[in-house]
């Protein structure tokens, strides 16, 4: 009879250590194909228990986020509707689908950055008005946009996390206008954080070294740019998808319950060196 009860106890115990999202609803921003940091967090998510809720930029990449989703294990395919986020009614739209299946949410992933290509390959001081707008609109406002939406959503407090990158505090030369798109992020996650934190919400970003993504590609001297990083890291090596998976997993659980409004650098510790 002890015997039925501890092993009824450590099961369960097992389930929730094993499955710290368990009943818990996550909206994912940002997927765009298998190489995709929002891939990886969805994936780790979906694997701690959370049911899933992919908005995905638009009909181009349907296709591609569908296949991902049938890979995933499990019966329940998660739910999946187009987001462009510089489009106000598809942004309202999405919010209107998912509350229509999920009342509440506990968890929700920004994961996206933009800046036109011309702004990437000219001279920062020749950025125009319009491409700085763009950026600036695509890879910071929308998280304000994203998280007024999902605010009346979070009944039951929650995590918001979205993406940064150490060229928002130090030159990178060839990351040009995304620098200060990223410290305007940073600066938003602090805001956000503050007048968010008495619903219970939090709001921190993760800032990982360099990573070979669609994005990541975008940015001129990438690759050379990915060997200097890992020789230069104390841990001698470059960062995956699986480590920001990590960390956004502790972020989005109750293991992070007092943590808010930070950037917590995921880089393996590229950031502390001053050569
Ligand atoms: P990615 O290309 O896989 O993801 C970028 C995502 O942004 C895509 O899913 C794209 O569809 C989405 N997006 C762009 N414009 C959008 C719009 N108008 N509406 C909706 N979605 C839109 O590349 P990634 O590297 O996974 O980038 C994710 C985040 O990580 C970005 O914020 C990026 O700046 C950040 N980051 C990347 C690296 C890296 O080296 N890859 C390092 C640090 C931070």
């Amino acid at each position: 009879m002890l015997f039925i009860f501890y092993s009824a106890f450590f099961n369960k115990k097992n389930m929730t250590t094993d499955k710290p999202l368990l009943g818990k609803n996550a909206l994912v921003f940002g997927v765009a194909n298998k190489w995709s940091i929002a891939w990886a967090i969805a994936k780790a998510w979906h694997k701690a228990g959370a049911r899933l809720v992919i908005g995905y930029q638009g009909e181009r990449l349907k296709k591609s986020v569908e296949e991902l989703l049938a890979e995933l294990p499990g019966e329940d395919t998660p739910l999946a509707f187009p987001c462009d986020v510089t489009d106000e009614e598809q942004v309202s739209q999405f919010f209107a689908k998912t509350k229509a299946h999920f009342p509440k949410i506990h968890v929700l992933l920004h994961s996206i950055a933009f800046a036109p290509k011309e702004a990437l390959e000219k001279n920062f001081y020749e950025t125009s008005r319009q491409d700085f707008l763009r950026t600036f609109e695509t890879s910071v406002y929308s998280l304000i946009a994203l998280a007024r939406e999902a605010k009346a959503l979070f009944s039951e407090g929650g995590s918001i996390l979205t993406l940064s990158y150490y060229g928002s505090e130090k030159v990178i030369p060839n990351y040009k206008i995304m620098g200060p798109a990223k410290a305007a992020l940073e600066s938003t996650v602090r805001y956000l954080a503050y007048e968010l934190g008495k619903d219970g919400i939090r709001v921190n970003a993760l800032s990982p070294g360099p990573i070979n993504t669609l994005a990541a590609r975008g940015i001129s001297g990438f690759t050379k740019f990915l060997k200097e990083s890992a020789l230069k890291s104390p841990l001698g090596r470059n960062t995956e998808t699986t480590d920001v998976a990590s960390a956004a997993l502790f972020l989005a659980t109750d293991e992070s319950r007092a943590i808010t409004g930070q950037t917590l650098y995921i880089d393996c510790g590229y950031s502390i060196m001053g050569f």
